[in-house]
C-alpha cells in the first residue's frame, strides 16, 4: 500500500495498545529488510532515516524506493525523517514525500527550541505531514551525529513546549542514549512525570541496548515509537563480515546482500515481537 501518514499510524497503534518500532534504514536493502520483518509481525511500522545516512542517495531517492517498496506490503508504513537538524532538511524531507519529519532543536536553549520547533511545524503542517520535536538532549554517538550532552527532559517545561510548538510527537530524555558506546540507565519516574502532562505521544530514542522488559514497561506511559538503529546495522555489518571471513574471495554481492537482509530482518522480527509481547 502507499506510504501512510505518521498521525494514522499513531492512531492504530492506540487502538491496537502497540508501540511502533521505528527503524533506521540506510539503503534499499536495509527497507526491504525492515519491511520484511514488520509484514511477517503482522504490525505497522515506521521506516526512518537521518540527514547523515540520506547524504549518500538523497531525499527523492529515499522517498522514491521507500514508496515503491511499501506498494508491494499489506502493512502500513510510515517514512519518517529521524533528526532533522535544519529547517532546510525538513523542507527537503517533507518536499520529497516523507510523511513524518522530526526537527532536532534539543541542543538549542528552551526558548530557541521553541521558536526553531515551531517554524519546523509551521512549514511540515502546511503539506499535513506531522512533526517529532526533542525536549531535553540525549547523549551519545550514532554515525556523525555526537551529543556530549545529557539532560533529561524537564518536566516542568513539557505541557508548554508541546503547546508553543504545536508538535505531534515528543522525543524525550529518560536516561536514553544513542548508539551503543554508552550505557543506557532509564528512569521511569522522570517518564511517569512527563507522560502526566504531556499532550502528545513520546519517542524513545536509542532503544538498542535497552532491556525489552524496560521497552515494554513504556507501553503504559504513552510512548508510542522507539528509535532502533545501531542493532540493525550491526546484523548487517556481521552478516556481511562473516561472509569474508568465511571466504576472502567472495565476489557474489547479490548473495552476501540477501544474507545481510536477512540478518536484519531476523533482528527486526525479533524486537518487533519482543517490544509488543
Ligand atoms: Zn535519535
Amino acid at each position: 500500500m502507499p506510504l501512510v501518514n505518521m498521525n494514522e499510524l499513531v492512531t492504530i497503534a492506540k487502538k491496537n495498545n502497540v508501540i511502533l518500532p521505528a527503524y533506521n534504514t540506510t539503503n534499499v536493502e536495509m527497507t526491504l529488510a525492515i519491511m520484511d520483518a514488520f509484514e511477517k509481525a503482522g504490525m505497522p511500522g515506521i521506516v526512518q532515516i537521518a540527514p547523515t545516512n540520506v547524504k549518500l542517495t538523497g531525499y527523492d531517492y529515499i522517498a522514491q524506493t521507500t514508496a515503491m517498496a511499501a506498494e508491494k506490503y499489506i502493512t502500513p508504513f510510515a517514512l519518517h525523517l529521524d533528526h532533522g537538524k535544519t529547517l532546510e532538511d525538513v523542507r527537503q524531507a517533507v518536499m520529497a514525500g516523507f510523511t513524518s519529519v522530526m526537527i532536532d532543536g534539543a541542543a538549542l536553549p528552551f526558548e530557541e527550541n521553541i521558536r526553531f520547533s515551531r517554524q519546523a511545524v509551521d512549514f511540515a503542517h502546511c503539506y499535513g505531514v506531522p512533526v517529532e520535536a526533542e525536549l531535553g538532549a540525549i547523549k551519545g554517538k550514532e554515525d556523525d551525529h555526537v551529543s556530549e550532552a545529557d539532560s533529561h527532559t524537564n518536566p516542568n517545561q513539557v505541557a508548554e513546549f508541546c503547546e508553543r510548538t504545536g508538535c505531534d510527537l515528543l522525543a524525550v530524555s529518560i536516561g536514553n542514549v544513542h548508539g551503543l558506546e554508552e550505557k543506557p540507565k532509564i528512569d521511569l519516574d522522570c517518564l511517569k512525570e512527563i507522560v502526566a502532562v504531556s499532550p502528545v505521544p513520546l519517542v524513545l530514542h536509542g532503544g538498542s541496548g535497552i532491556p525489552d522488559e524496560t521497552l515494554r514497561a513504556m507501553r503504559d506511559y504513552n510512548m508510542i515509537k522507539i528509535n532502533i538503529a545501531s542493532d540493525l546495522r550491526q546484523a548487517f555489518i556481521r552478516a556481511v563480515a562473516k561472509r569474508h571471513q568465511e571466504n576472502p574471495n567472495e565476489a557474489n554481492l547479490a548473495s552476501v546482500l540477501l544474507d545481510a537482509r536477512a540478518a536484519v530482518t531476523e533482528v527486526a522480527y525479533n524486537k518487533t515481537m519482543a517490544i509488543n509481547a
